[in-house]
């Protein structure tokens, strides 16, 4: 139709996103004021680093810790031709961050926290030993300065380019995160579509408290895999959040809309009322891998 071509023109390239589930079209800044639900069906749209860290966080009170951590390519990893510095340097640039985990100091409602939240777009979010260095840093930082830890998770995994080493983060972030609740401290974890293999195995599912995103894939093994292991055809969204809430592996699911009021009301519960909160930026340079008890 000669309109459609006319209003085609009209359009600048990503203004419009098509929601996955219904299929409806929203405007790009609706969609964003929205944070990213979709009106008509509710569908949670997946969010980059810096739109969490926007719509938990008070304005402007991240401060970013140990961002400039790189992963090094200790098996000399080729995967489809593509080596593994090559790859890095490609996700590096679509992203602007130096690997898939952004961790620092911010506030929510007024109470200082040490907030984590995964990069889904580098690399699937996966879990190298940056991820898993981050996490420890992340709860080593929560410990030392007594602050709750908000962690926000969305993986395809362990990183596949640095074989078992990927591995051993699981062990090392659960050993950080595990001092931390021995020393009392509190860690809460909010899963978003997907959240899955070692992250799901390691620490997104030890927090205090599990919390979840409507609809958000969450499991261990793809159900393909589960299906030839067991002999088994799988109930329906068995890995979504309402089914693992059902069967008790998450504490809450939270739609996006709210999640700013519960945290507070759960650090509130939990931690009582916020005093002095502080003003003022951290600096985050002070924070280095060496300083670490736990190094990789
Ligand atoms: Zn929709």
């Amino acid at each position: 139709m000669a309109w459609m071509r006319f209003r085609k023109k009209e359009m600048p390239e990503g203004l419009w996103s098509k929601c996955d589930v219904c299929e409806e079209m929203h405007f790009q800044k609706e969609l964003d004021e929205a944070k990213k639900v979709c009106k008509k069906c509710g569908h949670h749209f997946r969010m980059s680093a810096a739109e969490r860290i926007a719509t938990i966080l008070d304005p402007d009170s991240f401060t970013e810790f140990a961002a400039d951590i790189e992963a090094i390519d200790a098996l000399k990893f080729v995967s489809k031709g593509v080596a593994y510095p090559k790859k890095l340097a490609e996700e590096q640039k679509k992203t602007g961050r130096k690997d898939a985990l952004v961790m620092g100091i911010g506030r929510l409602r007024g109470r200082e926290i040490v907030f984590g939240v995964m990069e889904f777009e580098f690399l699937g979010g996966s879990m190298g030993v940056v991820v898993g260095h981050k996490v420890l840093l992340a709860a080593e930082l929560a410990l030392e300065r007594k602050l709750p830890f908000l962690l926000v998770c969305s993986s395809g995994g362990a990183r596949m380019h640095e074989g078992a080493l990927s591995l051993m983060q699981m062990a090392k972030a659960c050993a950080a995160l595990a001092r931390l609740a021995a020393a009392g401290g509190l860690y809460v974890t909010l899963l978003a579509d997907p959240t899955t293999g070692g992250v799901t195995a390691s620490y997104a599912t030890v927090a205090d408290l599990v919390l979840a995103e409507p609809r958000a894939l969450i499991g261990f093994a793809g159900p393909r895999v589960i299906e030839q292991t067991i002999k088994q055809k799988l109930p329906k969204d068995f890995q979504r959040a309402e089914f693992l809430q059902q069967h008790g592996q998450i504490d809450r699911i939270v739609p996006r809309a709210e999640l700013v009021d519960t945290l507070e009301r759960l650090f509130g519960a939990l931690l009582g009322p916020v005093v002095g909160a502080s003003t003022g930026r951290l600096t985050g340079e002070s924070l280095t891998t060496e300083q670490s008890p736990i190094a990789s």
